[in-house]
């Protein structure tokens, strides 16, 4: 068999950490990205990036706790290397704090962050509304930096990216041997998955260079994550809204509720606002499928759904979307050599 061709659909954190992916352990597939947006005009490009991992109810705490331990050890060693500025990546420590004390008192990533405690009485005056908290250190993506060094890696390894809007993923059958869906949000249009909703965030992108701390209020609804240049505040949770349009009411609400965790944040400055859409699921869909006509078939592998932790376990994901892969390009080659007996 030639060098197995793979298309990727999708050019968010998931489908460029997956096609680097598959470029690392399959150097001999010849890998292209087909998307109808690249960064900046991406999900993943409006997203905070931190990494503090999101539950999917669906999937074992064990997978998730893998998948984020992978992608942890994956950025923490971009952080302390040379590339750490370019890539946007950049540790940064603070406080989740809660007005009542969480039944868990110890999260199942616990003990992949660093530094993972109780705060203090002391600490804990800072925040006289809330009265438990929990203090670590975890990692940051600057999300369009991120996604563009995902991008010059993925040129550099000749992987091929063209903008193209994929209407049926079997439209692919003539020209590839392996289909990655990595549609986010699309994927609810692309394969007709009505299991996938999207959640609507808004959040703003501030001036306050003097917040060094993360603050994230327990509750995942307020928060305040420092970048390298901006400081992302959020948030909303909208279930089933498809709106991209920011909304001033939720500005000033979102900006009020950071205020009252962080007064100094009243003297921020060039406050632009974005909108998101949470690609939601009650897991992610992490599968190999196979789309077949007339007697041709056409493996593929499903990797989107990471709903509110897209960030958080991308490198997992993509891992684990690459050896899917790994078993499709295995069982072609088994089928050809067959073939030709
Ligand atoms: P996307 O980034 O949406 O990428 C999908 C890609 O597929 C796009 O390139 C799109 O153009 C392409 N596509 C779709 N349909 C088609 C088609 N038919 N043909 C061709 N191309 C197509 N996660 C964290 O871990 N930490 C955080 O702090 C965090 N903060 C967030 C804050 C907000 C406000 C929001 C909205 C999200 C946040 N997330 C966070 C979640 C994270 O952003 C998502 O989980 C992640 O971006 C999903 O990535 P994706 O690549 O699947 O989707």
């Amino acid at each position: 068999m030639a060098a197995p061709k793979v298309a990727v659909v999708g050019a968010g954190v998931i489908g460029l950490s997956t096609a680097l992916c598959i470029s690392e352990t399959c150097p001999s597939c010849s890998v292209t990205v087909l998307s109808d947006q690249f960064s900046p005009n991406t999900t993943s490009d409006v997203a905070a990036g931190m990494l503090i991992p999101h539950t999917y109810p669906g999937t074992p705490i064990h997978v998730q706790k893998q998948w984020f331990k992978e992608t942890f050890t994956y950025l923490f060693a971009i952080s302390h290397s040379a590339e750490a500025s370019e890539a946007g990546i950049h540790l940064v420590s603070g406080w989740q704090v809660f007005k009542n004390t969480p039944k868990e008192e110890l999260p199942f990533w616990s003990d992949v962050v660093l530094g993972f405690r109780t705060m203090s009485k002391a600490e804990l005056q800072k925040f006289p509304q809330h009265q438990f908290g929990q203090a670590f250190m975890t990692l940051k993506c600057d999300c369009p930096p991120y996604l563009l060094w995902l991008e010059k890696r993925l040129k550099a390894t000749g992987v091929q990216m063209y903008t193209r809007r994929v209407a049926d993923l079997w439209e692919l059958h003539s020209e590839y041997n392996v289909v990655v869906n990595c549609a986010g949000i699309g994927a609810h249009q692309l394969v007709g998955d009505k299991e996938l909703f999207p959640v609507r965030g808004q959040v703003l992108k501030v001036h306050a260079p003097w917040v060094k701390n993360f603050i994230r209020d327990g509750d995942g609804l307020t928060y305040i994550y420092p970048g390298i240049h901006r400081v992302t505040l959020g948030g909303t949770r909208e279930v089933e809204s498809w709106s991209l349009s920011p909304d001033p009411g939720t500005t000033k609400d979102i900006f009020d509720r950071c205020c009252s965790l962080e007064p100094s944040l009243r003297r921020a400055q060039d406050i632009k606002v974005k909108v998101g859409l949470r690609p939601s699921r009650w897991c992610v869909r992490l599968q190999r499928d196979v789309l077949s006509q007339g007697g041709v078939k056409l493996p593929v592998v499903h990797n989107y759904g990471h709903g509110a932790g897209g960030f958080s376990v991308h490198r997992g994901t993509a891992k684990e979307a690459a050896r899917l892969v790994g078993e499709c390009i295995a069982a072609l080659q088994v089928s050809s050599s067959r073939a030709k007996l």
